[in-house]
């Protein structure tokens, strides 16, 4: 079932429900308010009798008169007296058919007579505190029932009418409440059909707020998709453009070795030279286009509790021993305890410090600060530095500041962006301060986590 044949069924029956609880009440309050009033234009007939009966001494029961005065068509007045006899009255045959009574005490009822609602009502008289007789009257309802028909009528018209304006009205409005649903049906089917992503577009001014957030939340999504695919897209082209160029390099070399590499020991001597240290600059590049895709996991990370000193000391020694170059590690304290992720640490720093490495001919600095909330870590080196209008764009992939200056380096432009991720990943923060000519610092900023 639709939402909105749900919605409207579910609207028509509560207003139905509603309206005969309504109906009923309306119905019975005019039938209590209307019936009291009747009875106590009764009421004051049978005192009037009783009153001018009192005045003579109790005398003219019988007095035709008496009754005549009060009389009104549809009705009926009579006087019973001790032994149940009626001994005057004036009235329609009908209502003279009831019984006559005798009690001591007020009564009254409503009762049915040859199908037509009666009022009912005996009032006891006294002379001496002794029961002479009753007074009874009785009333035909003929005008009021006439009324309630009308009310019957105009309530049972208005109900009618309230459901049906309630049907077309519930239709309408959850057409336009569920139009734009409708339309992000639609445009996943499309999406799904085509295999290209479309924003759901609305058509006119869509006011609740709830389907607003639902339509900015599906084309938000599909933006995100389409800047994942379109990143993807232009990740495979960077990659395989990066690989083109060392297996060009490879391929051109092993045609060389081909043609006089066997005569030729100086050709040779080169060709593998360039092939080897092309396949190297290929196993890098792969290797860390493995680190970025693997960084794309969520379960990445492994949390443990360390030092970091001592990884910054123990990296620096080996980074320094096997490149010649002086690196000096400056830290406040002996120890700085950190909760991160060790290995991905230890990589991000060895990023840093081979580029500083790489860049650089002087010595190089690694300053650790353990400050309230965070732990920094900074790599300075004094080499060619970053013009800055290129730093904003250090960390994306690919990306190398001169493309004549990376032939010589030998570095593929992933370093930085495997960088970032681990940085985003421990929540943390990097700032680039560089001069061209002048040299770099690298500052992370890692939460402390305590
Ligand atoms: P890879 O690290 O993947 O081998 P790479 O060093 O060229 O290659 P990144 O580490 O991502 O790539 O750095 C991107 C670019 O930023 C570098 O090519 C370089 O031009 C510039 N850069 C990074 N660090 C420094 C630095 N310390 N001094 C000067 N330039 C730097
Ligand atoms: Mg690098």
């Amino acid at each position: 079932m639709t939402l909105r044949a749900r919605f409207t069924l579910f609207t028509v029956f509560w207003l139905i429900f509603i309206l005969i609880l309504y109906n009923i009440f309306v119905y019975f309050f005019v039938i209590r308010v209307t019936t009291r009033g009747e009875l106590q234009l009764l009421t004051n007939k049978a005192n009037l009798v009783i009153e001018s009966l009192r005045k003579q001494g109790m005398r003219g029961l019988e007095d035709p008169k008496l009754l005549s005065d009060m009389y009104n068509s549809n009705e009926m007045i009579r006087i019973v007296t001790g032994d149940v006899r009626v001994v005057n009255e004036i009235g329609t045959a009908d209502l003279l058919s009831i019984p006559p009574q005798m009690q001591a005490y007020n009564f009254s009822e409503t009762r049915q007579i040859n199908g037509h609602r009666a009022i009912y009502l005996s009032v006891p008289f006294f002379d001496q505190g002794h029961l002479i007789g009753t007074v009874e009257a009785a009333r035909f309802l003929t005008v009021l029932d006439s009324y309630l028909q009308i009310l019957v009528g105009a309530l049972s018209v208005t109900s009618i009418g309230a459901v049906v304006f309630a049907i077309f009205g519930t239709y309408w409005f959850t057409s336009r409440l569920t139009g734009p649903i409708g339309q992000m049906v639609q445009t996943m089917r499309e999406i799904d059909r085509s295999g290209k992503l479309y924003r759901v577009k609305l058509n006119g001014r869509e006011e609740s707020v709830e389907l607003q957030q639902m339509v900015r939340a599906f084309n938000q999504m599909i933006d995100r998709l389409d800047r994942t695919i379109e990143h993807q897209k232009h990740f495979v082209a960077d990659a395989s453009h990066e690989l083109k160029t060392p297996l060009t390099v490879i391929s051109s070399y092993t045609d060389m070795l081909k043609r006089w590499g066997r005569d030729n020991a100086e050709v040779r001597n080169e060709a593998i030279e360039a092939i080897a240290k092309e396949s190297e600059r290929m196993q890098n590049l792969i290797r860390s286009m493995l680190t970025l895709a693997e960084a794309e996991q969520d379960n990445w990370l492994d949390i443990t509790r360390f030092d970091v000193t001592s990884v910054v000391r123990e990296l620096s020694e080996v980074l320094g021993k096997t490149f010649q170059r002086e690196i000096r590690v400056h830290s406040d304290t002996q120890t700085v305890s950190i909760k991160a992720d060790k290995e991905k640490i230890r990589q991000l720093l060895l990023i840093l410090i081979d580029n500083a490495i790489k860049y650089s001919k002087e010595p190089i600095d690694v300053r650790i600060r353990q400050q309230k909330n965070v732990i920094k870590l900074e790599v300075t080196d004094y080499g060619i530095g970053v013009p800055e209008s290129e730093i904003p764009y250090m960390f994306e992939r690919f990306y190398r500041v001169d493309e004549a200056r990376h032939r010589s380096t030998g570095g593929s432009g992933l370093g930085l962006s495997i960088a970032k991720k681990i940085i985003d990943i421990h929540e943390g923060s990097v700032e680039v301060y560089s001069k061209s000519g002048n040299g770099t610092t690298i500052s992370i900023q890692l939460p402390r986590k305590h």
